[in-house]
């Protein structure tokens, strides 16, 4: 029922020379793959080439953050109805890095997310814990927060394509993967918290994905869990090679 995800992050990496030949590799590695949807989140300078690049074909693309408001004074920022407007069809929203280094709160990622359903942008909305929290008990409180506050005042009649990524802050670019235990006790937190917010059929049809260090050597694995609805990839999707492994990992 609910069709596996692989997204790849890419950081702040690839101009756009590299993001098109990444492509030129990486589309026939992928063609006919319809196991798993895949969408590529490149920088917002690559963005415009690769929506181009990919028409036509099985692979998505999406923006790695935005802003709420459709204009306005706000330097440096882009809006949902910009991307909207270059056929982006995807927003990861509240990276642990754009909640680290950008300061984006809990109360933004609300407004984006509120956003990105008014403008039939599909959301990855990511939470996890910080390393100090998971050591002091604290996960399931943080976890339930951030969807609390993701959610606030969100009508379940536009939140179908909610997708939610639950990202260890431990665990991405450390080379630490949580367990699939741990992995699957935070999903179960998640999908609960998601039903109470807005619904148990709802919960029951949102996509929960892991991220955090998944390799082609971890991925068959990782995906085998029940609640494991898909991969957010930093690193191992930055080689066309590295991600169609991740992407072809094999069936439990
Ligand atoms: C990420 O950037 O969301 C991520 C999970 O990174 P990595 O796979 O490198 O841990």
């Amino acid at each position: 029922m609910r069709k596996p995800l692989i997204a790849g992050n890419w950081k702040m990496y690839k101009t756009p020379r590299e993001s098109l030949a990444f492509l030129e590799a990486f589309l026939p590695m992928v063609e006919g793959h319809e196991r798993d949807e895949i969408v590529l989140f490149p920088t917002m300078s690559s963005l415009g080439y690769v929506l181009d690049r990919i028409q036509g074909t099985n692979v998505r693309a999406g923006a790695q953050t935005m802003h709420w408001m459709n204009e306005g004074p706000y330097t440096g920022q882009t809006s949902p109805t910009m991307l909207a407007s270059i056929r982006c069809t995807h927003v990861m929203l509240g990276h642990s890095e754009r909640r680290i280094y950008a300061h984006e709160t809990d109360d933004m990622v609300n407004w984006k997310l509120k956003a990105a359903f008014g403008h039939d942008l599909t959301p990855i909305v990511c939470v996890g814990e910080t390393l100090d929290k998971r050591q002091t008990g604290l996960t399931e409180a943080v976890l339930r927060w951030q969807i609390a506050c993701a959610l606030n005042g969100v009508e379940r009649e536009v939140a179908s394509s909610l997708i939610i990524a639950y990202e260890p802050v431990w665990a991405i670019g450390t080379g630490s993967t949580a367990t699939p235990s741990q992995v699957q006790e935070a999903h179960r937190i998640i999908r609960r918290e998601v039903a109470e917010r807005i619904g148990q059929e709802l919960a029951d049809s949102t996509r929960i994905i892991y991220g955090g260090s998944v390799k082609p050597e971890n991925a068959g694995t990782i995906m085998s869990q029940p609640d494991i609805d898909g991969a957010l990839v930093g690193g191992g999707s930055l080689d066309p090679e590295t991600f169609s492994r991740i992407i072809k990992y094999p069936k439990a």
